[in-house]
């Protein structure tokens, strides 16, 4: 069996089949040339009168002008939220349900258009927003339609209340889909809501506003701000709000955190990570390989539980690493709209400028760097595969968010090591096991400080099943019934 698995390793991997271009059409995706923001169910001109492009980070090609929020705009926002809330609190729930389930159905029927606009605005692969992306958004509709009116069961005996207006604000990285997981907790709540996409994707959150349109989501339920942090930072500030949902950096969540002391106003954060996927010598190692690869590499590592820390055990450590850059070489990076793609644009420069800072420290501090041999596009932001091998545990790829497609990798001899080695980080968000013994499992996964722990796999994500920090991950749950939590108050 060695004998087999050392000739195997030898034979070196076809460095890149030749597949023919397969482009999904963009055809079926066609944009304004510029977007107003979305405030009591229309489009609206924004009063700073100020604009920015939305570019295609694959092509840097200017895709729509949208509307950057000020300070009037939010209060209008918000106004129109506090007024909407009135009777939409007030709806019968199974009228609410009703809206949602339109918007989840329609996320179906538009699946297509809305992955072609995500993959051009942000730059992932196709195959991503098509299949994780889009089937998630619709079934996070789906899934908290059901609970509008079941609240009580839910919370048996604790009658529970929505908030008022919440204020939610999102990142780049999963832009619809970030999205749903805001929206439709707080709408099955009884809440209304203003949500401030992320300046570099704001074009799936202007289709959703025709989306609601469509499902006949009242006028001023929904309300979009597009804009920079500056926008966000006036939402955060708005008297009139009662919730605030962020997700994005620790760093921003620390300030918004700081913003609302001693504010009545209720907060979650969903904020970095750093996690560790650790392989034991006893599991599948093929199947291990695959989830390290989908651990750091999917959606081009910009993932906030991407496993970008593998923590592999000492008498393995070779045989693995060989595997894993074979694997490497196979994944093809390029084009966001073709489908064989599996790594694709940076989202924007400035992410792109951050990895590759964060890749020199590691080569100055003395890791060792593998990239595959690939080619990237001429224009857009690009960054190959890249594994370090040889990374001490204070090296800053050790410790710091890198949040692109880069993996440290690092060894262990015990379970005990890796439990420390895995919880030596401010963060806490997710991790991975990888072994065949159920019993440690359960045991790592007690002793993990991480809110999501998965085991033989990565990156699975579920509806019914709550997401959320520990430490500087931030606090809250998105998802199942602890997503409804936040969005309530209880008598
Ligand atoms: P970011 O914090 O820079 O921006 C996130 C959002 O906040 C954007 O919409 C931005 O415009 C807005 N914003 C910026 N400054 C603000 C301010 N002062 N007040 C209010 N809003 C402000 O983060 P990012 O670079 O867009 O996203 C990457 C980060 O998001 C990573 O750290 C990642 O781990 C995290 N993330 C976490 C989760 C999770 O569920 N825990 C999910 C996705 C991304």
């Amino acid at each position: 069996m060695g004998a087999v698995e050392k000739q195997r390793a030898e034979v070196a991997a076809p460095a890149a089949w030749d597949y023919a271009p397969a482009p999904e059409s963009r055809e079926i995706v066609s944009f304004e040339r510029r977007y107003g923001l979305f405030i009591g169910g229309e489009q609206v001109t924004p009063r700073s009168r100020s604009w920015f492009t939305t570019i295609s980070p694959s092509t840097e090609e200017p895709l729509a002008e949208v509307a950057r929020g000020g300070q009037k705009d939010v209060a209008l926002a918000v106004d129109a939220a506090r007024e909407a809330f009135r009777t939409w609190s007030r709806r019968k729930p199974s009228e609410r349900a009703k809206v949602l389930f339109r918007i989840a159905r329609i996320l179906q029927e538009r699946a297509r258009e809305l992955a072609v606009a995500e993959s051009l605005d942000g730059g992932k692969p196709i195959k991503e927003s098509r299949d994780v992306d889009l089937p998630l958004a619709a079934a996070h509709f789906f899934y908290y339609a059901g609970w509008a009116d079941k609240l009580e069961y839910a919370f048996p005996g604790r009658r529970p209340r929505p908030l008022g207006v919440a204020a939610q604000i999102v990142p780049w990285n999963f832009p619809l889909l970030m999205l749903a997981w805001k929206i439709a907790p707080a709408l099955a709540c009884g809440n209304t809501v203003v949500l401030k996409p992320a300046e570099t994707t704001p074009l799936t959150a202007m289709l959703f506003a025709d989306v609601c349109r469509q499902a006949e989501v009242p006028p001023g339920v929904v309300n979009i701000v597009t804009g920079d942090g500056s926008t966000g930072a006036y939402l955060v500030r708005e008297k009139g709000i009662d919730k605030v949902a962020f997700t994005g950096s620790t760093e921003v969540g620390k300030a918004i955190q700081r913003e609302l002391a001693g504010r009545d106003v209720s907060l979650t954060l969903e904020l970095g990570g750093k996690a560790a996927n650790i392989v034991f010598d006893d599991c599948a190692l093929d199947q291990a390989v695959e989830g390290i690869v989908n651990g750091i590499y999917f959606n081009q590592g910009h993932v906030c539980c991407a496993g970008s820390r593998l923590l592999v055990q000492e008498s393995i450590h070779d045989q693995l690493v060989r595997k894993l850059k074979r694997r490497m070489s196979t994944l093809r990076v390029g084009d966001p709209l073709d489908k064989n793609t599996d790594v694709g644009a940076i989202n924007s420069n400035a992410q792109l400028e951050r990895i590759a800072e964060l890749v020199q420290s590691g080569v100055d501090e003395g890791a060792e760097l593998y990239q595959p041999p690939c080619r990237l596009p001429e224009k857009g932001w690009w960054f190959p595969p890249t594994v370090f091998t040889n990374v001490a545990q204070s090296y800053r790829v050790a410790q710091e968010e890198i949040f692109g497609p880069v993996l440290s990798v690092l060894t262990f001899r015990t379970p005990d090591e890796a439990v420390e080695k895995a919880n030596n980080t401010p963060y806490g968000l997710s991790a991975g096991v990888w072994t065949e013994k159920g019993s440690r499992i359960l045991s790592l996964a007690q002793r993990l400080r991480a809110g999501v722990i998965w085991a033989n796999t990565y990156n699975r994500f579920d509806p019914a099943s709550p997401f959320g920090g520990y430490k500087e991950s931030g606090f809250g749950r998105e998802g199942g019934l602890h997503g409804l939590g936040p969005y309530l108050e209880f008598e």
